[in-house]
């Protein structure tokens, strides 16, 4: 693969022990750290910055004016497309499911700040979605612009590249490690850990963005990586979706007092909950044992926490007060 990356975040990123939340879990104290890939530094940070760096690479060889993708309304993706656009001088449209009477608290109010132009594609699958955005692209170049589509979530293969780098990061960051812990929504950052690392240290929890995340962690893994990556031979749990994507499940509700209570790290009620969540049920049924080195990558997503407001609900019941 001949492009080359933008540079947009700020790596490596730190790796971090969480002994408290390691016993809590029923870990050994030195048995779990913490990626912090939340701190990748522009936006607000994320992991979609390392994918960003390479499908923006792209958009950038093209001379694309004008960066287009698409997601749901408290999309990180969205929100970091929208700062590396003001980053790198280009426009930004965000072709986003839903419509506009939706709170525009969380990563909505940071698309705002970074001046994305928002574009309701209605209550729409995600072929409705896609098509939405090419009918966005198609009236931009009638328009005279130069639009680049950046796929839904940066996940492709290209944007997997980041992960791969992730990866390389842990495997100096964390000798021995045996698994990392990641949410899946739409497959790049698996993949590309996948691809860096071996596909049994990934465990992958789906978040249910997708319909097959296996496959599309297969799809775009493959690319990079000498080891035929396939989809009985990759570990992804599904047993956190719950009711929906949008929904806050009891098991994530309580990884996300977990870790602030433990560690003072703040998850997102979408994506790292989930993960947390499923990392805790990994322990209980064997799946990831003591004394094995344990790495849960913090991909990011606290503007999410305030868009959702049965998170933001659950969270202030914890506080302790006194008076009226
Ligand atoms: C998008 C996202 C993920 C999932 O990454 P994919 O590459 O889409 O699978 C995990 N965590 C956060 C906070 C995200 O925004």
């Amino acid at each position: 693969m001949s492009q080359l990356p933008v540079p947009l975040g700020t790596f490596p990123t730190p790796v971090e022990p969480a002994p408290r939340l390691a016993a809590a879990l029923g870990l050994g104290p030195d048995d779990l750290w913490i990626k912090r890939d939340d701190l990748t530094g522009l936006g607000g940070g994320g992991n979609k910055i390392r994918k960003l760096e390479w499908t923006l690479g792209a958009a950038l060889a093209e001379d694309a004016d004008t960066l287009v993708t698409t997601g749901a309304p408290q999309s990180n993706h969205a929100r970091l497309t929208a700062a590396a656009g003001a980053r790198l001088g280009r426009d930004v449209v965000l072709v986003l499911r839903g419509s506009p009477g939706v709170s525009r608290s969380g990563n909505l109010a940071l698309d705002g700040l970074f001046g994305a132009r928002l574009v309701w594609a209605g209550e729409v699958d995600r072929a409705g979605l896609d098509a939405a955005a090419a009918e966005v692209c198609a009236a931009l170049r009638t328009a005279g612009a130069r639009p680049a589509l950046i796929p839904f979530g940066g996940s492709s293969v290209l944007g997997a590249r980041g992960y791969v780098r992730c990866g390389e990061e842990l495997r100096e960051q964390v000798p021995g490690l045996r698994t990392a812990v990641v949410a899946l929504g739409s497959g790049g950052t698996m993949a590309g850990l996948v691809a860096a690392l071996g596909s049994g240290s990934v465990l992958g929890v789906d978040v249910g963005a997708l319909a097959d995340p296996a496959a599309a962690v297969v799809e775009f893994a493959g690319a990079h990586t000498g080891e035929e990556v396939t989809a009985d031979r990759l570990r992804v749990r599904r047993d956190q979706v719950g009711s929906g994507y949008a929904a806050l499940t009891g098991p994530v509700a309580e990884a996300l007092r977990l870790a602030a209570r433990t560690e003072g790290i703040v998850l997102d009620p979408t994506y790292t909950g989930r993960a947390l969540a499923g990392l805790a049920a990994a322990v209980r049924d064997g799946g990831v044992r003591p004394g094995e080195k344990t790495v849960f990558v913090h991909t990011g997503g606290l503007p999410g926490l305030f868009g959702h407001a049965d998170a933001v609900a659950f969270a202030e019941e914890g506080a302790v007060g006194h008076g009226g």
